[in-house]
């Protein structure tokens, strides 16, 4: 065989793109949630991952200062967990009036009853009328032209919004069918259900910062030990002799998360025969948490002292990212009659 013919270019990789509402410092909920996911993603695909400053516009619209100061926090918790900007494409969407064109565009054909159907719209609306405003039922179209413009193949999504993902499919259908039947433009995404773990709060409730029940990827051993220790146990665990059950205490859900099946069997073993108390068994759960934080920790460091090096990789992203845009934009507009 010659030379020639053994050299077999790469396929090029898929892209896969995902974003992130900037709402507080990031925490382990969102960390075991979302971003180990995109830390493992960046080698295999080519991935776009923006701050979705607009999104948390479209339900915070009215405490404005809760977006400026997490925008540049949350994108030192990404580089922090490892987001390589070599391998990924960081950036923020409302440096991208792009997606805003393309949204616009996309609303002539899409009906509106697309958007009034979406479950995330209903049910928040009956819940908070401050929500009924135009953004928050356009959002899942803003969406979708966050997606499309870049051409994404893949959208890492939980179960829960899946449907956001079927949305784009039919926006992209729709539009193809009306203005580029024979070339299509905009490819339909696929949504890439990934594996990952839902980690509760210290309440047990789900891990939110409205409920201040977090711990912070980026807060210290001391807190973090301070919060474990004074986390509720199971409640029939009243004194140290009283044999409990880990399925009625939050911090079993850490053990599973955080403890080998050695550490899960001495817990569970010890629970429930009172021969461990809950500090003893809380404690290879803080090991285990302030390791994990331990390169984060680190990293973030170099980069809070360094702010022009993090703005520098948003800069390269949003360019990055914007050539792309524009590129797909020249052709909708083409297709839709506007190239003059
Ligand atoms: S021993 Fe562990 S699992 Fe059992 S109640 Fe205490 S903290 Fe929870």
């Amino acid at each position: 065989m010659s030379e020639q013919a053994t050299h077999i270019p790469a396929a090029p990789r898929q892209r896969v793109l995902s974003g992130m509402r900037p709402t507080g410092a990031l925490h382990l909920g969102h960390y075991h949630g979302a971003l180990k996911n995109w830390v493992r993603l960046q080698s295999d695909y080519d991935c776009f991952f923006f701050v979705a400053d607009w999104h948390a516009l479209t339900t915070h619209y009215q405490s404005k200062e809760v977006v400026e100061r997490n925008v540049y926090d949350m994108v030192v918790d990404w580089l922090a967990a490892g987001l390589d900007p070599e391998q990924a494409t960081l950036f923020i969407q409302s440096r991208m009036p792009e997606h805003a064109e393309l949204f616009t565009l996309l609303a002539m054909s899409t009906p509106s009853s697309w958007l009034e159907r979406m479950p995330s719209y209903k049910d928040q609306v009956e819940k908070n009328r401050e929500l009924a405003t135009y953004g928050f039922l356009g959002y899942p179209l803003l969406q979708s032209a966050d997606i499309l413009i870049y051409k994404a193949a893949l959208v890492p999504v939980g179960e829960d919004q899946a449907a956001h993902v079927e949305v784009t499919r039919e926006v992209a259908r729709r539009f193809n069918n009306i203005y580029c039947a024979e070339a299509p433009i905009l490819p339909e995404p696929q949504a890439l259900l990934t594996e990952t773990s839902r980690l509760g709060g210290l309440d047990g409730r789900k891990m939110s910062k409205s409920y201040g029940n977090t711990i912070a990827m980026r807060d210290a051993p001391a807190l973090v030990e301070e919060k474990i220790r004074t986390m509720p146990t199971d409640p029939q665990r009243v004194r140290r002799g009283d044999p409990g059950d880990p399925q009625r205490c939050p911090v079993w859900e850490f053990h599973q998360l955080y403890s080998d099946a050695g550490t899960q069997a001495w817990a569970e073993a010890g629970c429930k025969s009172a021969g461990i108390g809950c500090l003893d068994c809380k404690q290879p759960v803080i090991d285990a948490i302030v390791k994990e934080q331990a390169p984060w920790r680190a990293r973030a460091d170099e980069f809070l002292a360094n702010p022009k090096h993090v703005h520098w990789i948003v800069e390269v992203g949003t360019e990055r990212a914007r050539a792309v845009a524009r590129k797909t934009l020249r052709e909708v507009r083409a297709a839709m009659g506007l190239a003059y």
